[in-house]
């Protein structure tokens, strides 16, 4: 049998990074990597795959990059933590030009499976009010008032995936990623999410001897992450049982933010003063990912505890600035 073909759109990003290093891994793949970025800035980047730098909002390149493919995933999109999102509306919107023009090439070519990274982001506001959360279950997307802008975003790009599977039988495959985290991502520069920002923000109070740390909002915002092990083994199951409603994937471990400082605190054997900044972005009050749809479909969830995964992102933002300081 010969080989399945598969290219990772955002592959110089975080997730897309980890998918590129999973699959190269197995001879049964050939695996092109796609990404805007130049090489030097991909997070991770491997000489046995083909790599592309190119613009996939682009029609044009979008066509190079699923040429010969049997498998296309969608992970590149403009985005970042809530303090990008919340005030880049219209480049988070713009993403739609990426998933449009890759369906289309994809359809075109008779791609086998095509996969688009979804997010919580797509869930209606109104029943992310309270920091006592109820888990989001899939249905919660209905009625419609995701974040705006990126939420929007993601919800439309998921109905147009599901529209050329009934219309042109191509077979989507949608994942909603709750926050995920770990090695190998966005850590500084404004695009970084919380996990990773809480982890840079405590080791350069340690470094610097400056014992104290800014948090963005009250600190009672509830939040649950998955770990990127996780998330890659959660997307290998889904590419076999080949699901094509969209499904949570997410950590269902709930844990305030303040909480999440606690931890980080406790990994670097430190205790600093705190500091809420109210004026901040802080997106919803409380959000958990419900796993009864993906526990009834796989049989399995993500849980990666997020102490263990906090442990490892941590030691890797800490080589990185070390880095930097010598
Ligand atoms: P990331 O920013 O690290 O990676 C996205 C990659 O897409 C980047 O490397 C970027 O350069 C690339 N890209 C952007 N515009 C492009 C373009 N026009 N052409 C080619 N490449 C382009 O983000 P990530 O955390 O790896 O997220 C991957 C996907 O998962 C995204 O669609 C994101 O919205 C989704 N998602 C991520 C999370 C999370 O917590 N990380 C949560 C929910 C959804």
């Amino acid at each position: 049998m010969g080989k399945t073909n598969i290219v990772v759109c955002g592959a110089g990003g975080f997730i897309g990074g980890h998918l590129v290093e999973h699959f190269r891994q197995n001879d049964d793949y050939f695996v092109r990597a796609v990404d805007i970025k130049p090489y030097n800035e991909w997070f991770q980047i491997f000489d046995n795959v083909e790599n592309l730098q190119l613009d996939l909002r682009e029609k044009k390149s979008c066509e190079i990059s699923v040429k010969s493919m049997h498998r296309v995933y969608n992970l590149a999109a403009d985005m970042g933590g809530i303090g990008f999102i919340e005030n880049n509306k219209a480049m988070c919107m713009l993403s739609v030009l990426i998933n449009t023009h890759l369906l289309q090439a994809s359809k075109s070519s008779n791609v086998k499976q095509y996969f688009y990274a979804s997010s919580a982001c797509v869930y209606n506001a109104d029943k992310q009010k309270n920091t006592n959360v109820v888990p989001l279950k899939e249905g919660d997307a209905y009625p419609a008032m995701p974040e705006d802008g990126y939420g929007w975003e993601k919800l439309f790009s998921e109905r147009m995936c599901r529209h050329f599977h009934e219309d042109f039988n191509l077979s989507t495959n949608i994942y909603r990623f709750h926050n995920v985290y770990g090695p190998h991502g966005t850590y500084d520069g404004g695009r970084e999410k919380a996990p990773a920002a809480i982890c840079r923000k405590v080791i350069d109070a340690k470094l610097t001897n400056k014992h104290e740390i800014e948090i963005w909002g009250d600190g009672n915002q509830t939040r649950s992450f998955m770990y990127i092990t996780d998330c890659i083994k959660g997307m290998e199951l889904i590419t076999e049982k080949n699901i094509h409603e969209p499904l949570n994937l997410g950590s269902n471990e709930l844990i305030t933010i303040n909480g999440l400082v606690d931890m980080v605190e406790d990994i670097a054997g430190i205790k600093l003063l705190r500091k809420h900044d109210l004026s901040a972005p802080k997106g919803v009050n409380g959000r958990n990912s419900d796993n009864t749809r993906i526990m009834e479909l796989l049989g399995w969830e993500p849980n990666v505890p997020l102490k263990t995964g906090m442990e490892l992102t941590y030691k890797w933002i800490y080589d990185q600035i070390c880095k930097k300081y010598n």
